[in-house]
């Protein structure tokens, strides 16, 4: 019998001349917007070419605000929010009626954190990648969002758990009710860590698929369903970057390259599709 895999297989778009990914389980709501990038379709050149959305790493400033506002008309959003990833596990908490954290939002330098959740319609929120795990996150009840960045680290950290937890306490989300999908990054055919033994708990062993080679979508989805996550609500890209780096960024094939974008936003009640 053929073994029909590919729910997980992500729905291809272009819009304005960009190609982009969309999981199969988030798609249908109509109450969010979400888009996995390439790095197809911008106007950065060089080894950063085309579609880098990060400052700081040796693109042209020039360049990369292009690609942040073409993001952003595709998207059909003034209001995307970037945080400073710094492979912690620190979640950045943006809550309607509750000034917090929002001010700080678009100022020049964006806060440190490695996730974002929010309630507040219009703000699409961003995971900057290249190798590390986007994980988008949507509770269809509360119509909560989040976005994670985890990368090798953050699976250490389990900053998923984490932020299935402050969904849960700051926003009276439930598990169940929450659909997640996990974006292109270094999948277990390049996930070589030749120093796991010190690097990676026990734990994460049985995550191990040949030599020093792991499975961090499986370990993602492992910590989503102790997290109280259904299985049949997870969807798994399974595209490895460092294998497709016609496509995406991969530091660890490329070591110089750029970041595409990982996208969540909900929608403001009076926009169309
Ligand atoms: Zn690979």
């Amino acid at each position: 019998m053929i073994n029909s895999r590919p729910p997980d297989k992500m729905i291809s778009k272009v819009i304005r001349n960009v190609p982009f990914l969309q999981f199969p389980n988030l798609e249908p709501f109509n109450a969010i917007r979400h888009a996995v990038f390439t790095r197809q379709g911008g106007f950065s050149t060089g080894t950063f070419q085309n579609l880098n959305i990060s400052y700081g790493i040796g693109d042209k400033d020039t360049d990369v605000q292009k690609n942040r506002e073409l993001i952003a008309r595709c998207l059909k959003s003034d209001r995307l929010v970037f945080i400073r990833q710094v492979h912690g596990k620190d979640v950045l908490v943006l809550k309607n009626g509750k000034s917090e954290n929002n001010t700080a939002l678009f100022s020049k330098t964006p806060p440190v954190a490695d996730a974002l959740v929010t309630d507040i319609a219009g703000l699409h929120l961003v995971i900057q990648v290249a190798d590390c795990q986007p994980l988008l996150l949507y509770d269809p009840v509360q119509n909560v969002i989040a976005n994670v960045h985890s990368g090798w680290r953050g699976s250490v950290l389990n900053i998923i758990g984490s932020v299935v937890e402050i969904m849960a306490q700051r926003f009276g989300c439930q598990a169940q009710n929450m659909i997640a999908g996990v974006g292109p990054s270094l999948g277990p055919c390049c996930a070589e860590f030749v120093n796991f033994r010190k690097e990676l708990p026990e734990s994460f062993w049985k995550f191990q698929t040949g030599h020093n080679r792991f499975d961090f979508w499986e370990i993602s989805k492992n910590q989503l369903i102790e997290a109280g996550v259904f299985e049949t609500n997870i969807s798994l890209s399974r595209i490895c970057t460092p294998c497709n780096t016609n496509l995406f960024y991969s530091y660890r094939r490329e070591k110089v390259t750029g970041r595409f974008a990982a996208v969540i936003g909900l929608k403001i009640k009076s926009d169309e599709d």
